[in-house]
């Protein structure tokens, strides 16, 4: 797959943000394709501690590639569950959070419907739908159904991602020459300080950096 094969309309469109790598790529890729239209970037907040790091991160993001952003807190849907304090592939189910992305997917929609724009890109990969129900091409083949036929202006979810892997699409960018602002980004599940290296977040972070060609 060719990342500049993923062809959409110029309309205005929401960008939904983590913080890790994949956002930023995703922004670059979105500000390769000069979009006339406005772009505004999400950051769902599901989890008080990520205002610590992985909010700073998307702030940043946003101000590297000059996007607005907007921050939706629905940290208080999962009061009281924790994230685990070691996270090794064999325990990645641990950190299912019931229907995050639904409930990201439906609230950023929610407001992306009140203020009038037309699409919602979700950069999700298919390094995420094998670990998680509601990341899979099933899920969100459903989650857009829902989306387009449940509002009137028929918002579109799109999730240019999808069918690669997160190394993938690392290779891509590098294939396609793209600056990625490491610095900026944060892929650790566990820490909100120092990369504890042993998560999956980190152990894929550091697989993506051989692939980006940057240390840090
Ligand atoms: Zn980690």
């Amino acid at each position: 797959m060719n990342m500049n094969n993923f062809e959409f309309e110029d309309v205005p469109s929401a960008v939904m943000l983590s913080g890790g790598l994949t956002s930023a790529v995703l922004l670059s890729f979105l500000r390769e394709k000069e979009l006339k239209s406005s772009l505004k970037a999400f950051f769902v907040i599901f989890n008080p501690r990520q205002v610590l790091k992985e909010q700073k991160c998307v702030e940043q993001l946003a101000k590297y590639y000059n996007v607005h952003l907007k921050i939706l807190d629905i940290s208080s849907l999962y009061d009281g569950m924790t994230v685990p304090s070691s996270l090794d592939f064999q325990k990645f189910n641990d950190y299912y959070m019931p229907f995050l992305n639904s409930v990201m997917i439906s609230v950023v929609a929610a407001h992306v419907y009140y203020i009038g724009y037309k699409n919602i890109i979700f950069g999700t990969t298919s390094s995420a739908s094998f670990h998680y129900p509601d990341c899979s091409l099933e899920f969100l083949k459903a989650q857009s159904k829902a989306i387009f036929y449940g509002s009137v202006s028929n918002l579109k979810l799109l999730t240019p991602f999808l069918n690669s892997s997160k190394l993938e699409i690392m290779r891509m960018a590098k294939e396609s020459n793209m600056h990625i602002p490491v610095e900026l980004t944060w892929s650790c599940f566990v820490s909100y300080k120092k990369p504890c290296g042993k998560c999956f977040g980190c152990l894929e972070r550091k697989l993506s950096l051989e692939i980006l060609g940057s240390g840090e």
